[in-house]
C-alpha cells in the first residue's frame, strides 16, 4: 500500500440516488481520469443507513472484492477496529468511532456539505450532520411540506456542488483536510443546470413522487409510468451527473497540488418500476448496486 495513504487529505463524495448503469452510460472525463468505474453494492438503502455505514468505513464493497486505487487492489480504504479482518485489507486502520472523529484526532479540518434533507443540521431529529464539526447544508428546508411546489423544482443554488470554490477554499485554508460531499443533483427530481424541467418532466415527477411515496409495488407489477417516460427521467439522472462530473473535475483542479484521497460513490440508487416500485429504501438489486470510483490526485 502507498505508504502516505493514511497521512492524505481526504474528499469523500456521495452522489446520491445514482443508479450504477446511469453511470455506464454517461460520459463522465473526471470521474474516468480518477479511477475505473467500479460496481459495488451499498449496505443501505436510503440515505440514513448508507452514510451512517461509511461514516464507520464500511463503503459500498466492489463486486471484483477490491478497490483499484492507484494501480494497486485493496480489500478496504478504511478498516474500523470494530471490522473484521478480509483478504487483501491494507486499507487504513482506525480506532475512532467514525472516520471524522479518527480525522479530527489527526488534527485534520473535518468539514461537510449535504443538499438532501437527511443533512439539515436544523431538523434536531437529523444525526449525520452532528458528526461533523463544520457542515454547510444548501438544500431545501427538511421540514417544508413535501408537495410538487417544494419538491419538483429546478436546482442550482442548492445543489452543493454549485458550491465547490468555496468548498476547495476552506480545504486548502487547512494543513490537512477531511472533506465529505453529498450531491442531491443525481436524486428525485434530477434537476441541475444541465437537466431543466419542462411542462412534461414536470407532470412525470409529480407522478414518480407519488409512486416514490407509496412504496408498495403497483398490482400485477405492471409499472404504472411507460418506458418512454421512464427512460426521459433517466436521462435527467444521466444530465445531472454528467453536470456533477464536471463540478467535481473544477474541485479536483483546485485540490490536487494537495495529492488529496478521493473516492466517490453512490449512496444507493433507485428502482424505476422494473419489479413494480419505484425509489429507493428497499432492497432491489438497482437500489443496492451503486458506482464507484477512487484514486489519489497527483496533478
Ligand atoms: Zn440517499
Amino acid at each position: 500500500m502507498d505508504a502516505d495513504l493514511a497521512t492524505r487529505d481526504v474528499v469523500l463524495v456521495t452522489l446520491d440516488s445514482c443508479r450504477y448503469d446511469t453511470a455506464r452510460g454517461a460520459h463522465l472525463p473526471a470521474l474516468s481520469a480518477l479511477g475505473p468505474l467500479q460496481r459495488a453494492e451499498s449496505p443501505g438503502t436510503f440515505t440514513l443507513p448508507a452514510h451512517a455505514a461509511m461514516f464507520t468505513g464500511f463503503l459500498p464493497r466492489p463486486v471484483e472484492g477490491h478497490f483499484e486505487i492507484g494501480g494497486q487492489r485493496l480489500g478496504s480504504i478504511w478498516r474500523s477496529a470494530a471490522a473484521r479482518a478480509r483478504p487483501l485489507d491494507g486499507g487504513i486502520a482506525f480506532r475512532a468511532p467514525s472516520l471524522m472523529d479518527h480525522y479530527a484526532d489527526q488534527s485534520y479540518r473535518v468539514l461537510g456539505a449535504g443538499g438532501v434533507t437527511f443533512f439539515d443540521p436544523t431538523n434536531p431529529c437529523n444525526s449525520l450532520p452532528t458528526r461533523f464539526s463544520e457542515f454547510r447544508y444548501f438544500g431545501r428546508d427538511a421540514a417544508s411540506p413535501a408537495d410538487a411546489a417544494t419538491r419538483v423544482v429546478d436546482r442550482e443554488a442548492s445543489l452543493t456542488l454549485a458550491h465547490v470554490d468555496e468548498l476547495a477554499q476552506a480545504c486548502l485554508q487547512a494543513r490537512r483536510f477531511f472533506c465529505f460531499i453529498n450531491c442531491p443533483c443525481t436524486h428525485i427530481p434530477y434537476t441541475s443546470p444541465a437537466a431543466v424541467l419542462t411542462e412534461e418532466t414536470t407532470t412525470l415527477l409529480e407522478r414518480l413522487y407519488h409512486l416514490h411515496d407509496a412504496k408498495t409495488p403497483h398490482p400485477e407489477h405492471r409499472p404504472p409510468l411507460e418506458a418512454t417516460e421512464t427512460a426521459t427521467l433517466r436521462d435527467m439522472q444521466r444530465c445531472s451527473l454528467e453536470w456533477a462530473d464536471a463540478r467535481l473535475g473544477r474541485l479536483f483542479d483546485h485540490l490536487a497540488h494537495r495529492r488529496p484521497l478521493v473516492v466517490v460513490c453512490s449512496d444507493h440508487g433507485e428502482e424505476f418500476g422494473e419489479d413494480g416500485r419505484y425509489g429507493h429504501g428497499h432492497p432491489h438489486p438497482t437500489v443496492t448496486t451503486v458506482p464507484l470510483w477512487c484514486g489519489l490526485l497527483d496533478r
